[in-house]
């Protein structure tokens, strides 16, 4: 039995939120069993579950909006915290948006093991995915598919030299999320970021929390994978697909997607009678248990 988990104790930073460039204090408070992940403005005193229900926007980030309210900017902690098997958590923020930090969820995930995690006394349920479903626009695509893990395959390509093609695999756990997927970066496009500004987006923007893709090269002196970009999309996945509510046993498959997309998968999977089930984590499902070879007898 796997047990839901908070946090052990409180913890708190500053920085500016990316598109607002806002200052913004964040606090991380442990929280009781089934609360889930819940945002609260402390600044106009609204509190907003962390759930695909209160998505608000998805331009360039994910908003979670309440009753006219908002906090922008979600995924990279909400990354840290499903990467890690948080459960149950406070977060806390003085303002409209979380802040970026250094654009990955690297700093987050400092903070957590700051905190220290407790398990609770609750079992935790995963949503398993029973059937495929899939969205897609154009050329983008995102599908779930039965797993008994949580798997993410992701692959981009862009119209830039320096970005054409990129695909990475992973099984996420906390570990390989730690490793391989948390200190990747937010990335943007040079020729993006006057309209961006422009939209009254990226304010906060600068080479400390983006890397910032130039013609002939990257503006920031060096990255920190060659395939920094892709992971830095699983990353946002795994942020965008905890707003299910629950930890996934299942498999994404994302082609050139983003916010609005992971969304809108996770959205049609909820919506498709049969297509899901919640299960007590580390039950394996049925199809692994009719192929598995059942237990010698024992002699007496
Ligand atoms: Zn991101």
């Amino acid at each position: 039995m796997i047990y839901r988990r908070t946090l052990r104790r409180e913890v708190a930073c500053t920085g500016i939120g990316l598109h607002s460039g806002r200052a913004v204090r964040l606090r991380l408070l442990p929280a009781p069993a089934a609360h889930g992940i819940r945002f609260a403005r402390t600044d106009v005193g609204v509190e907003i579950p962390a759930t695909l229900a209160h998505i608000g926007g998805q331009d360039h980030a994910t908003t979670l909006t309440r009753d006219g309210v908002s906090i922008g900017t979600v995924e990279h902690l909400l990354a840290a915290l499903a990467g890690l098997g948080v459960d149950d958590v406070r977060v806390e923020v003085d303002g409209p948006e979380v802040p970026v930090l250094d654009g990955s969820a690297a700093p987050f995930v400092i903070l957590l093991h700051e905190a220290g995690l407790r398990p609770l006394a609750v079992p935790r349920l995963h949503l398993r995915v029973k059937e495929p479903v899939e969205v897609a626009h154009g050329a983008k695509r995102a599908r779930l598919a039965p797993c008994d893990h949580f798997e993410v395959a992701y692959s981009i390509g862009f119209d830039h030299p320096l970005l054409r093609h990129q695909a990475f695999t992973l099984r996420v756990t906390p570990r390989t999320f730690t490793e391989a997927i948390a200190p990747a970066r937010t990335f943007g496009f040079l020729r993006e970021v006057e309209m961006l500004r422009k939209s009254g987006l990226a304010l906060g923007g600068s080479l400390e929390n983006a890397v910032v893709i130039g013609e002939t090269g990257v503006l920031n002196n060096k990255l920190r994978f060659d395939d920094e970009f892709v992971r830095h999309k699983i990353l946002d996945a795994v942020g965008d697909l905890a707003l299910l509510g629950h930890p996934l046993a299942g498999r994404l498959e994302a082609t050139k997607a983003g916010h609005a997309l992971h969304a809108a998968v996770a959205r049609k999977l909820l919506a498709t009678p049969g297509a899901w089930e919640l299960v007590p984590a580390g039950t394996p499902s049925l199809e692994a248990a009719a192929v598995a070879p059942s237990p010698a007898p024992r002699l007496a």
